[in-house]
């Protein structure tokens, strides 16, 4: 005896885009927490081609295989050091880029109430359109430069001395002139990075970090999406626990992670959980031509 039904009866397998789709269309909200792998899936990559394209002098002299290892590298002089970190800054903050990725996350949270939390420092989320009021960078800006000793909490906008680096500096050493020293104390400026004690949390730091509070305060029983894109293990504090948590707190939540390195969840989140273990350009690519049939 053979079971019959009209065809139309079937439950079809649905995919990790289908299902991912669904999700964020049905979310009443969606937070995004984004990594270093969003910026390599957009083509900042910091190695290859790329590295050797802006850097060749600078890998001839000491050898670097990344800009990584060539930011932490303790150059002699400070002539020297703005060199470098000029041309760092500048082809990962104020050159134009040329990708969909971050256009393709925009249009897929638009129309939702979104928030974007990121321990990248490369602005793209603005540059891209995502609203400012939207966004928390936790660890800094290429764009900002504070004092060293952080003597003050203010950072300083660099595009303008960024730029005069790039176009004055002659074999790997800006001029000594356009060296930046802090106005109060006279310690030598550096970039607003999180790389020791000596970060500065300015006002809008502050501001955005109030933000992102409110955000999780306001939505924490709610239908919400926790969108993981390319956190690696560096500082998993930040992002990836805290949005386990959330999810286990929330039977409405549900974690989304897309990551094509290393993409898991824990056990006890199997049910509120869809992992995507694949590159996160490609998957947002696949949801776009998934809306438009
Ligand atoms: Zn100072």
């Amino acid at each position: 005896m053979y079971l019959k039904t009209k065809t139309n009866a079937f439950i079809k397998p649905i995919s990790n885009i289908e299902k991912l789709h669904a999700l964020l269309q049905e979310a009443d909200a969606i937070l995004i927490g984004a990594g270093a792998g969003l910026s390599t899936a957009a083509g900042l990559r910091y190695d290859g081609e790329r590295f050797r394209r802006y850097f060749q002098d600078f890998i001839d002299a000491y050898h670097f295989t990344n800009m990584y290892e060539a930011g932490f590298y303790p150059f002699a002089t400070l002539e020297e050091y703005w060199g470098y970190w000029s041309r760092h800054i500048y082809h990962n903050r104020y050159a134009a880029q040329v990708n969909t990725v971050y256009a393709d996350l925009l249009s897929l949270v638009k129309d939702k109430d979104y928030f974007v939390i990121t321990t990248n420092v490369d602005h793209q989320f603005q540059l891209h359109g995502f609203a400012k009021e939207r966004l928390f960078y936790t660890q800094g800006d290429y764009g900002l430069f504070q004092c060293s000793r952080n003597c003050h909490a203010k950072t300083y906008d660099n595009e303008k001395v960024i730029r005069q680096m790039v176009m004055q500096q002659k074999k790997r050493c800006i001029p000594k002139e356009l060296i930046p020293y802090c106005p109060y104390c006279h310690a030598p400026m550096t970039v607003n990075l999180r790389c020791d004690a000596n970060f500065c949390e300015d006002a809008g730091w502050h501001a955005a970090q109030k933000r992102y509070q409110q955000f999780l305060k306001q939505h924490k029983d709610d239908h919400i999406v926790y969108l993981e894109l390319g956190v690696g293990n560096n500082t998993p504090g930040i992002i990836k626990y805290p949005f386990w948590q959330f999810v286990h707190e929330n039977p409405q939540a549900y974690y989304v992670i897309i990551n094509q390195l290393e993409a898991y969840c824990p056990m006890q989140l199997a049910k509120q959980s869809l992992v995507i273990e694949k590159d996160i350009a490609s998957v947002l690519k696949e949801i776009k031509a998934y809306v438009q049939t």
